[in-house]
């Protein structure tokens, strides 16, 4: 009998002869006995894969007595449901003329639990090509499966994250010149977040590199990235990128070489309000920075239009008392011209704190342009064409004096940009509507109502403001001149802001400037003004009383002394109480009570209130160092006979209370 050579059980199958069947079968027999005691099962079957023999490995690894098993179909130990894939399976392999296949399986064992098994079956055949036996050995796949399977749980449930997380994530392989640098990259995979981040589809991009998709990427993303999967050092930074517009922070690190993965988060609309939050504090701090010099400049100038009060109208009565030809009147004119000067300045500050509002109408502001124009003549340089283009526009509820101000101020400023050569200065009105996000992009620091604005826009193409000077144009004291002062701008703001207006300047260094004043428009029309100025003369002799009330000594001596000066009798007092008590104690009739606002135990309002409850036919002047504009309209329509500002002059003084008494 032959025996069995070794040679592979498979099979030409015109050799194979019964004698050689039974010298295989006689080898598998002994091959049988070292099988029984091997950790690899085994079986053999017929052509109907009948199990006709198995090994005790094999039995325990279907867990069940092997005369449980031998007699039974193979496939009839693979759970129900997969029945009819072994048959098939089975049966194609025999059909189809394989000799060998290999399968993996779960069978079922007896205690209900499920082994995987992989089986090699040989299939054997007869020269006539039908097999008529079948062997299979199996070994136990259960740990490899169990591994196998946790790895794919795994990976699936990293396919989920990675295409539901919200992080852009995508892997890339960089791409390099000849000589190792990296020049380019290549998208590998993306995730939906990618996309959405990116604007880009995967579709259009995997495979494709980045200079494909984004042409013009900047080459910081490729070398920061080449860094990462040439080196395999991760890197975090924040970018934004041109070409998406769209910032970025960017995660990337290297998986393997020569690739690098990404995990991006568009951070573009918490840059967006990081960046107005930034804003809004430096404006708040700038606000801030104003409001508290402007306190400042207010009291300064508060007290020294008192001081004033006193030197003028020293110098005033000193004059009127020396004789035409007296050497000292020379000296007491410097005086008052200095002092003079020293009030505008001070004018110039209550006008930037905003205390300085007094007299509010409705005004035109293009009869405001035309009554300064003599002025502006004189005033701005020869090399400054001004050029006016005035539209009919709604009045406006300001002060004139202090529009005039706040005109001369911005057309000087324009004139003294136009430093070389010739320039041209242009001022034109017109009428707009503000809405929120306009007024909110205007230089300001309180909330103005939308509505319907007048503008006085004042354009230069003069030298023009670097950022740093635009920054601080309406600091008080701030200026770039030589001779500067630094007081114009910081009271057009003041003035500005106390008429609820806005200020928008844009300005460009070499090429000029444009302020755009706006101011709310008003609904009623701009009332006539009468400009004949009240000629003031001195009376030749007033036999009248005169009550004069303020806490400041100097200011009461220097008032004093300019009443008694113009013929009238003077009663003072340093407070409102002891005002009040002299009017109701006075012998003789109060022709007027000029009364300063702002004083100790009893104030400007408080008195007149008390004025009028003992004379209904009071007549009271309000004085003030500067005047509230609160404080002023409390007093609208309660019949205040006149206002004084202080510094005033004797002049000045006979005017309103001429006005007063008549
Ligand atoms: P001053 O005119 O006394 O310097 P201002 O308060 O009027 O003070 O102006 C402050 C600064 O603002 C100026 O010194 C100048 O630098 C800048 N500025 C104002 N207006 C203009 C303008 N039209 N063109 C260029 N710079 C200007
Ligand atoms: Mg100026």
């Amino acid at each position: 009998m032959p025996r069995y050579d070794g040679r592979p059980l498979a099979v030409d199958s015109e050799q194979i002869t019964n004698s050689d069947i039974w010298a295989r079968r006689a080898t598998i027999k002994r091959l049988q006995a070292i099988s029984n005691q091997s950790s690899v099962g085994y079986c053999q079957m017929d052509a109907d894969a009948r199990i006709e023999d198995c090994n005790p490995a094999f039995s325990r690894m279907l867990g069940r007595p092997r005369d449980q098993i031998v007699g039974d179909v193979l496939c009839n130990f693979t759970p129900a449901e997969d029945h009819d894939t072994a048959r098939t399976a089975l049966m194609n392999a025999v059909d189809g003329g394989e000799t060998e296949i290999l399968v993996r399986r779960r069978f079922s064992r007896a205690d209900g639990s499920i082994i995987w098994l992989g089986l090699t079956l040989s299939i054997v055949r007869t020269p006539k090509t039908d097999p008529i036996l079948l062997f299979a050995i199996a070994v136990d796949l259960s740990d490899q499966v169990k591994t196998e399977q946790a790895l794919a749980e795994s990976e699936k449930r990293y396919r989920q994250l990675f295409d539901t997380m919200t992080t852009g994530t995508a892997v890339h392989k960089i791409i390099c010149n000849a000589e190792g640098e990296p020049v380019d990259y290549e998208f590998i995979s993306t995730n939906p977040a990618f996309e959405l981040h990116t604007g880009l589809n995967a579709n259009d991009i995997v495979g494709k590199t980045v200079k494909d998709v984004l042409p013009a990427t900047e080459a910081f993303w490729i070398e920061t990235y080449g860094k990462v999967a040439l080196s395999g050092e991760p890197a975090q930074f924040e970018q934004y990128s041109k070409e998406l517009d769209r910032h970025f922070l960017v995660s990337a690190y290297c998986p393997e070489p020569l690739h690098f993965a990404v995990l991006i988060n568009d951070i573009t609309e918490q840059k967006r309000i990081a960046k107005e939050r930034e804003t809004l504090e430096r404006q708040v701090l700038h606000g801030q920075k104003l409001e508290s010099l402007g306190v400042l400049a207010g009291g300064i100038a508060h007290d020294f239009n008192n001081l004033l009060m006193a030197i003028l109208g020293n110098a005033d009565l000193a004059l009127e008392g020396l004789s035409p030809d007296e050497p000292a009147r020379r000296e007491l004119h410097e005086i008052e011209k200095a002092s003079r000067r020293a009030a505008d300045l001070c004018q110039q500050m209550l006008a930037y704190s905003g205390k300085g509002e007094f007299v509010v109408e409705p005004i035109d502001v293009c009869d405001l342009i035309h009554d300064i124009q003599g002025m502006l003549d004189v005033s701005i340089s020869k090399r400054a064409a001004l050029t006016l283009d005035l539209a009919d526009v709604p009045a406006v509820e300001a002060d004139a004096t202090q529009i005039q101000q706040v005109l001369m101020n911005l057309i000087i400023n324009a004139s003294e940009a136009i430093s070389s050569g010739s320039g041209l200065i242009t001022v034109t009105t017109g009428t707009m509507w503000c809405d929120r996000a306009y007024l909110q992009s205007t230089y300001i620091d309180e909330e103005v109502d939308e509505g319907q604005f007048v503008f006085i826009e004042i354009t230069d193409n003069g030298c023009g403001m670097t950022p740093e000077v635009y920054e601080r144009i309406f600091e008080p004291f701030f200026s770039t001149k030589f001779v500067g002062r630094g007081l114009g701008m910081a009271a057009v703001l003041g003035i500005v802001r106390g008429h609820n207006g806005v200020i928008k300047v844009y300005s460009e260094p070499g090429k000029g400037t444009t302020f755009k004043v706006l101011l709310p428009a008003s609904e009623k029309n701009s009332i006539q003004k009468d400009d004949t100025p009240t000629q003031a003369r001195l009376p030749s002799n007033r036999d009248e009383t005169i009550l004069l009330v303020d806490d400041e000594d100097i200011v009461l001596t220097a008032g004093t002394h300019m009443l008694q000066s113009l013929g009238f009798s003077v009663i003072s007092a340093r407070n409102g109480r002891e005002a009040v008590d002299c009017y109701r104690a006075s012998k003789v009739t109060i022709a007027c009570v000029i009364l300063d606002l702002t004083m100790p135990e009893m104030d400007g309002h408080e008195a007149f209130r008390a004025l009028r409850a003992i004379d209904k036919n009071v007549k009271v002047v309000l004085s003030s160092g500067y005047n509230e504009k609160h404080a002023v309209v409390q007093f609208n329509g309660k019949g205040l006979d006149g206002f004084i500002q202080k510094p005033y002059r004797t002049q000045q003084l006979l005017a309103v209370l001429e006005a007063a008494i008549a």
